[in-house]
Order: C-alpha cells, then structure tokens, then sequence
C-alpha cells in the first residue's frame, strides 16, 4: 500500500473521513483554520527560499503575508481582522527567532517515502509525506514541522508523536548513513502561536514499535476495505469537519423531511439540556454550601449543627487501597496471586506494539466486547 501519512492520520481520527476524502475523494471547501496554517506556511517558506541570496525583510515577508490573505474566508468580519492580526504576531516573532543565514537550511518542504515491511504478507508499504523543514545542526539533523494550532501539547504527546516517527523513518530512508553511522536525528514540533519548539528523538527500538503501529493501522483500513465498513468516530473535530453532508451522525442535521415526532423531539432535548445545566448549577451551589457548613463547623469546634427543622452531621470516612506490589508480593509467595490478579487493559493497550506481529495478532483475536451500552452525553452549541 501507498499511503500519505495525513491520510493514516485521518483515519485514526475518524475511519468515515478517511473514507470520504481518501477512498471516495470528495472534495470539500477549504476551512479557514486550514486557509490559515497553509498561508503561514507558504510564507515561511518564502522567507527561507534558498534561491535567495540575501534574505527578505520583515515587511516583504507581512507583504507577501497580506497580500495572500483572502478575508473572504472569514465570514464574520471581526473574527477575520483577529485572525490577520495573530498571523501578522507569528510571522514578526518567527523573523526575531529564525533570521535564514543563522541556520543551516538543508531543505524545505521536502517530500519522503517511509518503507515499511510486512513479515506476514511480504509487502512493503510505503508512507508518503511532506516536512517542513530540514537543518543540519551540530549533531545531525533536526527536523521541524510547524503547527499552527492553539494548543501546546505535554512533552510526552511529544515524545509519542507518532508522525515526528514517521519523519524519522523517512529522512533515515533518504539518507541511509543516517542508520549506518547512528547519526543523531533531533525532531521539533514549532508552535508558532507561541513562538515555541518542543524537541525528542526516537531510539532504534521506538522505531521498530513506529513500524509496528503503522502496520496495525495500514491492517485494519485493509480490513474495513474488505468489510465496506468505514464507521464514523465522534472526536472534537467533529464540528470542523467538512463531510458532515456524508456523515451517518450528523444525518438528522441534514434530513430534508424531519421524523413525525420532531417537535416533541426537540422539546425533549432543550428541557435536557435546561435540566442539566441546572444540575451542574446545583452540583456547584451545594459545594459552595458545604464550604460555608464546614468553615462553621471549624471555627466552632462542633461536628453537628441544628437549624429548626433539621441538622447536618460531619464524620470522617476512610477509604482504603491496596498495596498491589506487597499483596502481590504475599500472595505470589503463597501461589494464589493468580486467583486475584486483573487484566491491565490500558497497560496491554500500551506494550502491545512491542509483542512480535503474530501475537499481537493473537491478544487483538482474545478481545471480545463485553457489554454494549448506550449513552446519553449533551452539547450546547449555542
Ligand atoms: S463529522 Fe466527525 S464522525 Fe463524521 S466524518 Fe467528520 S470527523 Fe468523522
């Protein structure tokens, strides 16, 4: 299989997505969040052009900014002079940090292909992709891709990045030396709204466990292919999502002829919604409530106070917990741990990409769904 990596991305965040941009390729508007990171992107690609001799300015770069700039993609107007105004704020920042002749730029941009190999089929799958930017740096390479995202995410989401991974196997592709000669690969996340890199690297074991978690991936799109079975995957990005008209959950949005009992449908879902916010309101009264009954009960040196129809009593509770490694300890010494010890299934979700592909194969067959249950979970969105 062929696969860009923004396409095995979009599949683990929704498999219908993937299905609708990638198999069925249906084209959708640009969003303006996408409009944004493609134009800073360009721009800082052409304040790094290598054709350049002398570099340009700080204003020829918010020139070239401006005048790419299509406001229209903003429909309100004071959201749209906020969004110029963030991306003016990056690109002055970027310059102070990144002037082109302080680094040694070894491309931009630069498109990869990540082999990967199948031991049970024989097939090498190959992970397309594009990075933002390559230096050479005292002790190898860094690479560096640029996020315009509003969030900064923990060191570790950094140092499990799975498409910093995939960089890594791609540029080691390009230049095999790279592996041959252990030279160091140091991978950076920019963010540019705050005008900070967050760093890691990946060690020869990361990476096999990298080649494993591409092959889960590349596996179960195979297997949805077979099935024609690309389910929807609620995820934050829903709301963003340009293939709402084709998604099975939002179909009601889009329904021409409503169900009969719609009226009474939406009453239902405006009183759940009022019942709930005033449950939440009440949840924060009481412990409000319960701050001011205790600071009482302090000041006063009292464990119970009256009113005239009623009382409020405080008592300690304990709540105990085991000591899972000295009961383990006990227990093991006694040969009857097994009867007590549980499956750790988030700790099996973690190790299982370092068990060889055929057990993996064999713990992924011994999962059965339990219980399936239903769940009610609100949203306002106005
Ligand atoms: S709206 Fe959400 S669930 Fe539907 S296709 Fe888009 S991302 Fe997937």
């Amino acid at each position: 299989m062929r696969i860009s990596y923004s396409s095995l991305e979009t599949f683990i965040v929704c498999p219908a997505k993937f299905k609708f941009g990638v198999i069925d390729k249906i084209k959708v508007p640009q969003s303006k969040e996408a409009f944004f990171g493609t134009i800073i992107h360009e721009t800082l690609r052409m304040l790094h052009d290598p054709i350049k001799i002398v570099p340009p300015t700080e204003e020829e770069i918010l020139e070239f900014f401006s005048s790419h700039w299509i406001p229209e993609m903003w429909p309100d107007k004071d959201e749209e002079s906020i969004a110029f105004s963030q991306g003016v704020k990056i690109l002055k920042e970027y310059y102070q940090k990144n002037y082109p002749t302080n680094f040694n730029i070894v491309d931009l941009e630069t498109r990869f292909d990540a082999q990967v190999f199948d031991e049970n089929s024989k097939e090498t799958h190959i992970i397309t992709g594009k990075i933002d930017r390559i230096d050479k740096i005292e002790t190898g390479f860094e690479i560096i891709d640029y996020k315009t995202s509003k969030k900064m995410p923990p060191q570790k989401s950094v140092d499990e990045n799975l498409q910093l991974s995939t960089y890594h196997l791609g540029i080691a592709n390009r230049w095999p030396s790279i592996e041959e000669k252990n030279v160091k690969v140091k991978l950076s996340l920019y963010f540019l709204r705050h005008s900070e890199k967050l760093s890691t690297e990946r060690t020869a074991e990361q990476l096999n466990e990298t080649r494993g978690k591409i092959l889960r991936i590349i596996r179960e799109i195979k297997e949805m292919e077979e099935k024609e079975e690309f389910k929807p995957r609620a995820n934050p990005l829903c709301d963003w999502c340009g293939y709402q008209k084709w998604c099975p959950l939002f179909a009601h949005k889009f329904l021409e002829k409503k169900g009969p009992n719609e009226e009474e449908m939406k009453k239902a879902v405006e009183e759940y919604f009022e019942i709930k916010a005033e449950s939440k309101k009440d949840a924060r009264r009481i412990a409000e409530l319960q701050e001011i009954i205790n600071q009482y009960l302090d000041k006063q040196n009292l464990e119970r106070v009256f009113i005239d129809n009623g009382y409020i009593t405080r008592s300690a509770q304990e709540r105990n917990s085991w000591n899972e490694e000295k009961v383990r300890e006990i227990l093991e010494k006694v040969k009857r741990w097994n009867e007590v010890s549980k499956l750790d299934s988030a700790k099996l979700k973690k190790i299982l990409g370092t068990f060889p592909l055929e057990t993996q194969e064999k713990i992924k067959k011994a999962l059965k769904v339990k219980k399936t249950f239903t769940l009610l979970k609100e949203k306002k969105t106005k």
